[in-house]
């Protein structure tokens, strides 16, 4: 008797299983046969291009993201209107160095987002360090009057290129606040970003109110070797000129469309950030990140799926300078009474889908490696606990317990583009592209499916 209980349940989870792994197939067919991502991807980074929180192209943005959202016929079409802190680049951004003979490197160089500008041409003797900690042991004496010029290195050995990311994240964080405690007057950081080339890297940087806010910029990974060999042998003067300021904060949205499920008020949001950095295309960052959740949503409805749940697509606005997108978001829909039971996102690019991250309970964890065969044909193989997103962090707040999946792509060629020019259109592989919208699809299903 017993056998045969154990024996039909074994058939149930085969029937399960078997169901599953032909609708997952169709999906990834959808995607690559009938896909829309490219092209979609395409408008956003060609027809409109950069799209800096508070910025026109932001605002073009968000009425692009309707539109599509409309064209596609996603049900219960919304905005969430928000402030966002709104910064400019300015015109004027150049810089160089001199040595005393007069020999002089022009520098590619962007001001870090937030920056205050130079007010003028700014001249310094250029002081190098290694690192936050050898800038935080040096004597005033030493940096006070002078341009610092903090040459860290990502760490090329780790394989998980995020955490080479995460090592030095804090140069660019941090580097104003510390090089003013010493009394510098600008600071330049060498790019974070993994190879050698001409792009400069942008990115947020702080001030604190008690400490003088100075002026600061990245300068390509290039430029930064060529400098510091050349103070190897010599002093050298830096030239800048950057004419960056911030305006007051300015009217924004999120944007969002859903599938209605059939329990309505049980929602799993997915999606990406739509603001970009101002230079290059916002392409892999996180351009790409959208539209994988706009395309998801868009397969399972062209497959006539009907959720369980409410499937929630959400641009937020403002990740890269504030998350004020996401920190809203997640404070408006607990206050409407909302129920969220799990959310995604994409913001590690465009490139090949290697699996998923899930930020959550253990039964989350396990739940989420279940999948793991299913996925098989598809070469994906990350199913581990890890990092949700930026933007739908904040939901951990309002919702306890709430698990966060994150979307994992390859992550060996996002540093070759990340918040620098080069992040634009022509760098998004199309199939790589579509397999990443295929996979969030597949999983939404399956959280879809499993989830009470
Ligand atoms: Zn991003």
């Amino acid at each position: 008797m017993k056998i045969r209980i154990l024996f039909s349940l074994l058939i149930i989870q085969l029937n399960a299983f078997g169901q599953d792994s032909v609708f997952i197939r169709k999906i990834f067919t959808e995607a690559l046969d009938r896909g829309k991502a490219y092209s979609d991807l395409r408008e956003l980074c060609k027809n409109i291009g950069p799209r800096l929180s508070g910025s026109a192209n932001a605002e073009m943005a968000i009425d692009w993201s309707e539109a599509k959202f409309k064209s596609y016929k996603f049900d219960n079409i919304h905005r969430q209107a928000i402030m966002v802190p709104h910064w400019e680049r300015g015109t004027t951004e150049s810089g160089w160095v001199t040595n005393k003979k007069g020999r002089i490197l022009k520098l590619n160089l962007l001001a870090l987002g937030g920056s205050v500008g130079t007010n003028g041409l700014m001249r310094g003797e250029l002081i190098e360090f290694s690192s936050l900690d050898e800038l935080k042991k040096a004597t005033k004496q030493k940096v006070s009057g002078k341009i610092v010029f903090i040459n860290k290195k990502m760490d090329a050995a780790q394989i998980q290129t995020f955490n080479a990311y995460g090592g030095c994240y804090a140069i660019r964080g941090e580097g104003a606040v510390e090089a003013a405690k010493k009394g510098a007057i600008a600071v330049i950081i060498r790019s974070l970003g993994l190879p050698i080339d001409e792009h400069p890297h942008t990115g947020s940087m702080h001030y604190d109110n008690d400490v003088p806010k100075i002026p600061a910029a990245a300068i390509s990974t290039k430029d930064a070797e060529v400098v510091s060999e050349w103070l190897k042998s010599e002093t050298l003067t830096a030239n800048i000129d950057l004419n960056c300021f911030e305006l007051p904060d300015a009217p924004s949205f999120n944007v969002m469309g859903e599938l209605a499920g059939d329990f309505q008020n049980q929602i799993i949001t997915i999606g990406g950030h739509l603001d970009s950095w101002d230079t290059g295309e916002g392409a892999h960052d996180d351009g790409a990140g959208v539209i994988h959740c706009m395309e998801a949503l868009r397969i399972l409805q062209a497959l006539g799926y009907q959720p369980k749940h409410t499937l929630r697509v959400v641009f937020f606005m403002n990740e890269e300078n504030g998350n004020v997108g996401g920190k809203s978001y997640a404070k408006w829909v607990k206050e409407k009474g909302e129920n969220h039971v799990a959310a995604l996102e994409s913001d590690r690019g465009g490139f090949v889908p290697r699996g998923f991250s899930c930020d959550g309970a253990a039964a989350y964890i396990q739940l989420l490696n279940s999948f793991s065969e299913l996925f098989k044909p598809y070469d994906l193989h990350i199913f581990e606990q890890g990092f949700g997103g930026v933007d739908i962090g904040p939901l951990k707040n309002e919702f306890t317990g709430i698990p966060l999946f994150g979307f994992v792509p390859d992550s060996q060629r996002y540093f070759d583009f990340h918040h620098a020019p080069s992040d634009i259109f022509e760098n998004v592989n199309e199939r790589e592209l579509a397999l990443g919208a295929a996979s969030i699809a597949a999983l939404i299903y399956l959280i879809d499916q499993r989830l009470p």
